[in-house]
């Protein structure tokens, strides 16, 4: 009876009010109540190995009938579960521009709870990085940036994005629509407190029409309408588009996305290359959000192995995908474009965002990891990421030939 009371989506709530190490006791006793008692598996765990021959995913590389014949049966104090958590990447086997993850956390608890499948993933995704003994840093002292000015011939805008989410609520693929609309109360509440150049407003997007809603999106502002299938098989477009929104001040150069893939993300951007400026404005406003929803008693989740907790494991750590539109006509049609990016650990996508092609010659490149290093070291890495790019398109320019940089290393074993 304690154990089920325990487990209920309150528990999380009350652990967050209490603290950390309530986390951990609650997720003790859940773990002996519930798995046997509330959800009674009529199959063997190797009967519900999912078939992942065909697949190309972080998850899919990872999972073993061991691990799984360990954890499906576990939950999270949410009720949340591993079947839950890899779905999108079971029903996605690939995707066309990038390497996905292919799972998901339904809330902060399933990290621990699942650590056993997404620990390896983790490592996989960001360049060797262990969590089990490793300890994440966070530096958002843009100060210590050098060269944040890019040749504007050929960087068109410049952009840096995090995600928070808000401790004691489910992550998106869980939560509930009442979680859903305390995220959106709580954080609108809080950013009513930003002042002069981030003052700004809030646009919900039931309330908005249809072309006022595209056109933010053509013009790069807000998140695509739930379309891609790693979004709708998580379940994080559940209910769409109930409590999800943008806030952004009058400039539309400091957004705060609301209930799209996280509880939040928060935007800096602008036209042309100054990405030094771009960051400057995002760890100010970023300071200044997590001071506005802490007066308010609530926190972010957060700890000292993973950093900022979000709903995907690509995005734990800082959060951070800086990223520039660059042209690079020459370079990205040579055979050596790839292995340059993986090399400097930087992702190319679309124009349109991830789930779309590059159009006109003009790519999205920004960082591929986001944990182990701090939020300077990454901004850092796509400076000189993107000016070596930069270098290269130059001396193709001019028929001069170009090298293939020796790859960052990796986080040691
Ligand atoms: P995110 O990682 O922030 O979710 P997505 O790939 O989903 O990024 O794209 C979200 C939106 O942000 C898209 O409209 C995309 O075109 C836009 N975007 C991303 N990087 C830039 C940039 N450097 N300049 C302008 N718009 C950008
Ligand atoms: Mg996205």
């Amino acid at each position: 009876m304690f154990s089920r009371v325990l487990s209920g989506r309150n528990s999380a709530v009350v652990a967050a009010s209490l603290g950390a190490g309530a986390l951990v006791s609650s997720y003790i006793m859940t773990e002996s109540g519930v798995s046997a008692g509330e959800k009674t598996k009529l199959y063997p765990p190797s009967a519900d190995f999912p078939d992942l021959r065909k697949h190309n995913n972080c998850m899919a590389s990872a999972l073993t009938p061991a691990i799984y014949g360990r954890l499906r049966d576990k939950l999270t104090p949410n009720n949340w579960s591993v079947d839950q958590c890899i779905q999108t990447g079971v029903d996605n086997p690939g995707h066309p521009f990038i390497k996905t993850v292919g799972m998901v956390a339904g809330d902060e608890e399933s990290y621990e709870v699942f650590a056993d499948l997404f620990d390896p993933v983790i490592k996989d995704r960001h360049n060797g990085y262990d969590p089990k003994t490793m300890k994440h840093p966070t530096d958002l002292d843009s100060s210590k940036i050098t060269n944040g000015m890019f040749d504007e011939k050929y960087v068109l805008s410049s952009r840096v994005r995090t995600g928070r989410s808000i401790r004691g609520l489910s992550l998106p693929p869980a939560c509930s629509r009442a979680e859903r609309r305390e995220v959106e109360r709580v954080t609108v509440q809080a950013l009513s407190g930003l002042k002069d150049d981030l003052a700004g407003k809030y646009y919900s997007l039931t309330e908005m029409t249809e072309q006022e809603q595209q056109q933010l999106i053509d013009e790069h502002f807000l998140f695509d309408k739930p379309v891609s299938p790693l979004l709708t098989a998580s379940g994080m477009a559940r209910d769409w588009p109930d409590a999800r929104g943008i806030w952004h001040n009058n400039e539309k150069t400091f957004l705060i996305w609301i209930n799209e893939e996280d509880h939040t993300r928060v935007i800096s951007m602008e036209k042309g290359g100054n990405m030094q400026r771009v960051f400057d404005r995002f760890c100010r406003g970023l300071k200044e959000v997590e001071r506005l929803i802490e007066e308010r008693g609530w926190e972010f989740m957060w700890n000292e192995r993973l950093g900022y907790i979000l709903t995907c494991p690509s995005n734990l750590g800082t959060g951070l995908r800086a990223g520039v539109h660059v042209r690079l006509p020459i370079l990205s049609k040579d055979k050596r474009f790839n292995k340059i990016l993986d090399n400097l650990r930087l992702q190319k996508r679309g124009t349109g965002g991830v789930d779309t092609a590059a159009v006109g010659d003009t790519f999205d490149i920004s960082n591929l990891d986001r944990l182990g290093k701090s939020e300077v070291e990454l901004v850092q890495c796509v400076v000189d990421g993107v000016n070596y790019l930069i270098d290269c398109e130059k001396k193709l320019e001019k028929g001069q030939d170009i090298t293939v940089p020796s790859p960052v290393s990796q986080f040691k074993k």
